[in-house]
């Protein structure tokens, strides 16, 4: 009775969920993690941070979950005072992955460790581990969507083309127009596809100069609504949309739709990506021909093992150490496979994994 009274009481002084070092005496890590999301304006990024608070919570971490509603230096703050409220292990989504450096080196300089969730932090030695879906291949993928669908390999055309991409301070947003155009761009050059408006950019590297800074529906729409009062006055028809994700092609939808376009008939093909609840719908309404869906949930439990790793001591599983250079070091990557759902596939793919109840769909 005595040692068990003894034992409770010692495990009541350690820190909340902190772990004791192995046999092999490895230094353990607190599991006190900050995790730090861009907004919740974005169904996905709600998702996000909600389920792997859940998981972590789940394996007797502490955790902090902070949303920066997508300004920079609010999430320099918040990243800050997670590290001075203890935090052991941060897992951090930027804004803008330029900016985070200093703070996370003043982490790192209190033993932190630092996770880039989804987005690669740039420019820094202080950012140890990736965790993302391969994100040239969620381009690839739309590019390949629109390939097909249009018959271009076929030799098909000439159609009318018009090209978004993502913002350009999101690091990820280079590598989802690149997968994109390296499909597209010979069709380009072929003229099978046309782009009217103009905003063609003639190589990958181009990307920015149609970037949607914050990537925000409301401005994809006025630039939509531009495109379309300026380069299709006479007739002309937009017969396929590339866009990056889900909430440029919300906007986007909404332009179509107020300049008269109309699903079944004349509405074009447009890409997304994220599976938000909103564009599902719009993908069985037929205004959204696809979207590209990484299942959040592996993504949370990508990273829950990261942390489990990093709080034994282990070594942290990865699967690419080549491709994100962050400018100061490749960081070592687990990179998950999206997966692209079309109206036929909505029921098979996201309601049956549960990724979205059938109800939210009216199904
Ligand atoms: C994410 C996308 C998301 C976009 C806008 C990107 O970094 O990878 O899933 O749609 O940000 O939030």
């Amino acid at each position: 009775l005595l040692a068990a009274g003894v034992a409770a009481g010692l495990s009541a002084c350690a820190p909340a969920g902190s772990a004791t070092p192995d046999a092999e005496g490895d230094a353990a890590t607190t599991c006190n993690v900050g995790i730090s999301m861009p907004t919740r304006s974005l169904e996905r990024w709600i998702n996000d941070g909600e389920g792997l608070k859940e998981k972590l919570e789940a394996a007797d971490c502490t955790v902090d979950l902070q949303y920066a509603d997508n300004k920079t230096d609010q999430q320099i703050s918040q990243i800050q005072n997670q590290v001075a409220g203890g935090a052991k292990i941060l897992v951090v989504a930027a804004i803008d992955g330029q900016t985070l450096g200093p703070a996370l080196e003043e982490a790192k300089s209190q033993d932190v460790q630092v996770i880039a969730y989804d987005r690669l932090i740039n420019g820094t030695e202080a950012v140890d581990y990736y965790a993302t879906f391969d994100n040239y291949k969620v381009g690839q993928l739309q590019g390949q969507f629109i390939e097909e669908q249009l018959g271009l390999a076929d030799g098909k055309g000439p159609f009318n083309l018009e090209p978004f991409a993502g913002s350009p301070d999101d690091n990820n947003a280079a590598f989802f127009f690149a997968g994109a155009w390296d499909v597209l761009l010979p069709y380009v050059e072929s003229g099978q596809l046309e782009v009217p408006s103009g905003k063609s950019p003639a190589d990958n590297d181009g990307w920015k100069a149609i970037g949607i800074l914050g990537w925000g529906s409301d401005d994809a729409q006025a630039e939509m609504d531009n495109r379309l009062q300026s380069f299709y006055t006479g007739g002309d028809k937009v017969d396929v949309v590339l866009s990056p994700n889900d909430s440029l092609a919300l906007g986007i939808e909404a332009s179509l739709n107020a300049a008269g376009y109309e699903p079944g008939t004349d509405w074009p093909l447009i890409t997304g990506q994220d599976a938000d609840v909103a564009n599902v719908k719009a993908i069985l309404a037929d205004q959204q021909s696809m979207t590209v869906w990484k299942d959040t949930r592996e993504l949370g439990g990508q990273v829950e093992s990261m942390v489990a790793a990093i709080v034994a001591g282990d070594e942290v599983e990865v699967n690419d150490t080549e491709t994100y250079d962050n400018g100061t070091k490749v960081v070592p990557s687990y990179l998950l496979d999206p997966v692209v759902v079309a109206k036929d596939d909505v029921e098979s793919t996201l309601v049956e994994s549960g990724f979205v109840a059938a109800a939210d769909l009216g199904l």
